[in-house]
């Protein structure tokens, strides 16, 4: 039987819905508008398209979308210098500076100047350590939307063999400690891993964030697993021209699986859905409000 085929732009629509009806309660109760700045610094052409879409999205939403553009010559000091600027800001809730900053900028440090409550994509490292020590924290974008696809297909995933695949400090290391969290059994596989298709045979859960086209093949998988594919990479088609691809075979793994979610439509569209929640909660939680349970985890 084939697959279940997750739809992760109706789930990010629903989404959007939802934070637009969080943020017009915000503006009716306390009349506060949820504010995201975003900060790309360079030309970038695939950052300028991320930054322009995330800032339509949060204007759509009936947030406030505060967006900074500056140039590759900018120094290091001078970005530190705009988010100590933001950080202060009452206005702005969420703060993301698009990756990757030009050569010469310390990522790390820029990410650690960013207040951790206002750090939406929960990069910063008090939110690193408070996810690994399960307590509330900001959780990056990308796993936060992975984990409510598999919330929604499964409810409760406790005891469910989970295997990462990719340990980066964006999705597969924050991904392998939600699902720790939910108390699977979770394993995190990368390139030195040497039976990775050993492990995935005994999977109920894969979630594939390596950054190689259609790198994990249906004949690996368990029958009847659910398959999370992160990856975007871009291809040659057969038809001409370039297509996108995910890192699982989609084709032989929706064939063995139980659901699988597509490339494009599937994670890509639920990542800056949960931007927005992100910036929502950071607002609830920056006026000490209850925040929306269903827009964090
Ligand atoms: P990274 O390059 O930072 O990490 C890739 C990981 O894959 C590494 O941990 C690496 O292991 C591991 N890996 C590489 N080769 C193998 C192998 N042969 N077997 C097992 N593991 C391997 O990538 P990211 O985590 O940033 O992104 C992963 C993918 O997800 C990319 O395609 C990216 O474009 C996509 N992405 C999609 C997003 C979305 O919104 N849908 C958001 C973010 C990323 P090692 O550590 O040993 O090198």
């Amino acid at each position: 039987m084939a697959a279940d085929v997750i739809d992760g732009k109706s789930f990010a629509s629903r989404i959007r819905e939802s934070v637009a009806c969080y943020v017009a309660e915000l503006v009716s109760s306390i009349g506060v508008t949820p504010g995201l700045a975003v900060v790309l610094v360079g030309d970038d052409p695939a950052s300028q398209v991320y930054v322009r879409s995330k800032g339509q999205q949060t204007v759509a939403a009936g947030m406030n979308s505060f967006e900074h553009r500056l140039p590759a010559t900018t120094s290091q000091n001078e970005l530190l210098g705009l988010i100590e600027q933001l950080n202060a800001d009452a206005s702005v809730h969420g703060i993301l500076v698009q990756l990757p900053l030009p050569k010469g900028i310390d990522e790390s440090a820029v990410i650690n100047a960013i207040s951790p409550a206002k750090d939406v994509d929960g990069f910063h490292i008090s939110n690193a350590g408070m996810l690994s020590t399960g307590q509330k924290a900001m959780v990056p974008c990308t796993p936060l939307g992975c984990l409510m696809m598999l919330r929604q297909r499964y409810g409760d995933l406790s005891g469910l063999n989970a295997v990462v695949i990719g340990r980066s400090n964006i999705v597969g290391k924050p991904m392998a400690q939600l699902l720790l969290r939910e108390s699977c059994t979770v394993t995190v596989a990368h390139s030195r891993t040497t039976n990775l298709q050993q492990l995935l045979s005994d999977a109920d859960i894969v979630v594939a964030a390596v950054g190689k086209p259609l790198f994990v093949s249906g004949d690996w998988l368990k029958p009847g697993a659910t398959v999370i594919d992160v990856g975007i990479n871009r291809i040659e088609s057969a038809e001409g021209g370039t297509r996108l691809v995910g890192d699982v075979d989609f084709d032989s793994a929706s064939a063995k699986a139980g659901a699988i979610t597509p490339v494009p439509g599937g994670v890509g569209p639920m990542t800056i859905a949960c931007l927005l929640a992100n910036t929502v909660t950071a607002c609830y939680r920056a006026h000490s409000l209850p925040e929306p349970l269903e827009l964090s985890v």
